[in-house]
């Protein structure tokens, strides 16, 4: 049989090979906060088999199945079949975007970035206080969500950066885009563009991110070629900062929140710990860590589109913190610092810090 769309070609036999076990549905953050079988990778592989069937089209009423999914591959992680759901789910977006039906949540992103340079559509960002665009080491790109919403984080990082006597420069950067291939859209270059050609101006050998996002789309995707052929390097600040020392130490108790797009999309697990190992001697880690972290609920375009079911994935992330009784919890991505945050549980007694941010509130402490 003809394929009608463009992800049967690709994904067909990894579809039909989900043998509908279940095991996805424990890890799904998604079926966690809703508890809604449709909406776990069995359901929403089971929704795909009946579209290759043609019993049902790619139409709008599929847009809350298939566009609830936060990407964070928990999932495919625990797939005894090695069904990469989180693979199949960006290539059906995109055929439903093609099809003429997005979640109107997402259209406003692409449209937003077709005019704007940041995926809010704010004029001028935060200058947080340094010289731009300057000849350096190493160029520090921040990431809109850092640049535009957790501006203290990045404030943070920089005055770190700073302490550590780091030769950096931030740039007129613009969003890196990479988000639109979660969403259904593509990467655009103009934007590519403009980030490459300035960070290439400088003249830096490594260009370290403070969003995982941004790290793995500089890293993996085509249209930032152009940079690792000019041999720039690009490291996330948790693989950066693991070879300081900080003269600091805390005996609160911390515990770490593994990103997924750090975690199981890029498998950096340990670099964190050994970072934050050397300021706190009572780490205790999550029932549930490294490549079985329960995701935060950010990803995949899900805060934006469905906030309300957002922020109860954060919650029950929060609740495996409050059960190892952490005082702190650590994470290294500014979009899970801002979901998890922004949760909050009742009568919460500890704080949501980014790594960076912590780190350097010690050392100005012991200033
Ligand atoms: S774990 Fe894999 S094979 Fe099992 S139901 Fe989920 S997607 Fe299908
Ligand atoms: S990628 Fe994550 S949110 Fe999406 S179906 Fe898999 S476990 Fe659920």
């Amino acid at each position: 049989m003809e394929s009608k769309y463009e992800f049967e070609e690709k994904y067909r036999e990894q579809i039909l090979k989900c043998s509908r076990c279940g095991f996805c549905q424990a890890v799904c953050p998604v079926y966690g906060a809703t508890l809604r079988p449709a909406l776990n990778a069995r359901g929403k592989m089971l929704l795909l088999k009946e579209v290759m069937d043609g019993k049902i089209g790619l139409d709008d009423q599929l847009i809350e199945t298939l566009f609830q999914c936060t990407t964070c591959a928990n999932c495919f992680h625990n797939c005894p079949s090695g069904v990469d759901v989180p693979e199949i789910i960006k290539a059906v977006r995109q055929d439903m975007v093609r099809a003429g039906s997005c979640h109107p949540a997402f259209e406003g992103m692409n449209e937003v970035l077709e005019k704007h340079t940041n995926i809010y559509a704010e004029d001028e960002p935060e200058d947080f206080e340094r010289v731009r665009n300057r000849k350096a080491e190493y160029v520090y790109f921040i990431g809109c969500v850092g640049s535009y919403r957790e501006d203290e984080p990045t404030m943070a990082a920089l005055d770190l950066l700073d302490r550590l006597k780091v030769d950096y420069t931030l740039i007129d950067e613009v969003c890196c885009s990479g988000v639109l291939e979660d969403v259904g859209f593509s990467i655009k270059e103009h934007l590519a563009e403009k980030n490459m050609a300035l960070i290439l101006e400088t003249g830096a050998g490594t260009v370290i991110t403070g969003c995982p996002y941004c790290f793995r789309t500089f890293n993996d995707k085509l249209q930032y070629s152009r940079l690792r052929e000019a041999g720039v390097k690009v490291v996330h600040i948790t693989q950066f900062l693991q070879d300081f020392g900080f003269g600091v130490k805390t005996d609160k108790r911390v515990t770490y929140h593994d990103p997924c797009d750090l975690g199981r999309h890029c498998g950096i697990y340990e670099e964190p710990r050994n970072t934050i190992r050397k300021i706190a001697t009572d780490f205790v880690e999550m029932p549930d860590n490294r490549e079985n972290a329960l995701c935060c609920g950010a990803g995949g375009g899900v805060r934006g589109a469905y906030a309300k079911n957002s922020i109860a994935m954060a919650r029950r992330r929060l609740e495996q913190v409050e059960e190892v009784g952490a005082e702190i919890v650590l994470t290294e991505c500014n979009s899970c610092v801002h979901n998890l945050a922004n949760a909050k549980l009742r009568r919460q007694k500890f704080r949501v810090y980014s790594t960076t941010e912590f780190i350097n509130e010690l050392m100005e402490e012991a200033e």
